[in-house]
């Protein structure tokens, strides 16, 4: 089986998606790219995550042609793999339709830096203009926003991340959803203070050496 450790990558964290309630049903999707093979290991359309083996992992290449696997790809894979070949850095994409960062996608609202933990994205949490899932304005749209962030805000749809491999865009999209519910509920109380550019770059360094190297 082609790209093996990637298509039990997507499964387990299919799976991890819902457990970690960053999504319902067959909503959002999550890719892994091995560079070195050129090849792209997608979630297929549509299917339980709990249903999903290694073998419903579809493997396509950069152009988005289907090189293994029997299921129907990702309706997003036009932005799954605009974003893996605008960005050297970025060998996964995770998308969710996550409660608070999408209600803030819904008021069409970015995300500010309201705790360090925004740093995983960048200063902030920026925002793509709508355009109907699937399509390749909405993969515009999301490239013009992200820039150089680890993730976008999907407007009256979702949340967007990226990484070097598929670990760190789940954590971000994890880390993103606690911020987007700090936001919200701090705005419910009052006006919550939004930490300056500069100390969001130093917590971005710091985040090079944080944990168990
Ligand atoms: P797929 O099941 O086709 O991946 O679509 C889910 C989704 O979230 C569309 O934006
Ligand atoms: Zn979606």
């Amino acid at each position: 089986m082609r790209l093996q450790a990637e298509r039990e990558a997507v499964a387990e964290y299919g799976r991890k998606l819902i457990t970690s309630q960053l999504s319902t049903g067959t909503g959002g999707n999550l890719s892994v790219y091995n560079r070195a093979e050129g090849l792209i290991a997608i979630s297929p359309s549509g299917m339980d995550y709990f249903a999903i083996r290694p073998e419903d992992v579809v493997v396509v290449d950069l152009d988005g042609c289907v090189v293994e696997g029997s299921r129907k790809p990702s309706s997003e894979l036009r932005f799954h793999l605009d974003l893996m070949r605008h960005r050297p850095d970025v060998n996964a994409v995770v998308h969710t339709h996550q409660v608070y960062a999408t209600t803030l996608a819904c008021l069409r609202r970015e995300l500010p830096a309201v705790h360090y933990l925004v740093a995983f994205s960048g200063n902030k949490v920026p925002l793509a203009d709508y355009a109907t899932y699937g399509t390749q304005e909405l993969s515009d749209n999301i490239l013009r926003a992200i820039g150089p962030y680890n993730a976008c805000l999907m407007a009256n749809h979702g949340l967007v991340t990226v990484g070097p491999d598929l670990p760190s865009a789940f954590a971000t999209a994890e880390v993103l959803e606690l911020s987007a519910r700090l936001y919200i509920q701090a705005r419910s109380l009052g006006e919550p203070a939004i930490l300056p550019d500069e100390e969001m770059e130093r917590v971005a360094r710091k985040f090079q050496s944080y944990g168990q190297k």
